[in-house]
């Protein structure tokens, strides 16, 4: 008995997995690099994207799981491969 409470939460997590990654995301046009000059994009939970986006949270508060490098991006659009090279490029002159 106990054995197939396990297994059907088991079930049950897995299905919550397999929720199609369109209907839980969405793809944001991230603001034009101004080190390379190009945009990107970026792809983000569409629940915490819906807070930041009205302005109901801050972008750390709304993406906390989010690494700083995409955090920058989809605030300034700044790629951390273009921060790497700009930084690169201070150590040397
Ligand atoms: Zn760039």
């Amino acid at each position: 008995m106990e054995k197939f409470f396990h297994d059907e939460v088991v079930k049950c997590a897995n299905n919550l997995l397999n929720v199609p990654m369109n209907e839980m995301s969405v793809t944001i046009i991230t603001p034009e690099c101004p080190l390379c000059f190009e945009g990107g994009t970026i792809t983000v939970n569409a629940d915490q994207w819906q807070k930041y986006a009205n302005g109901s949270a801050l972008v750390q508060d709304a993406f906390p799981d989010m690494t700083p490098d995409d955090r920058e991006m989809l605030i300034s659009g700044t790629h951390a491969s273009c921060w790497e090279v700009l930084w690169i490029d201070e150590e040397e002159s």
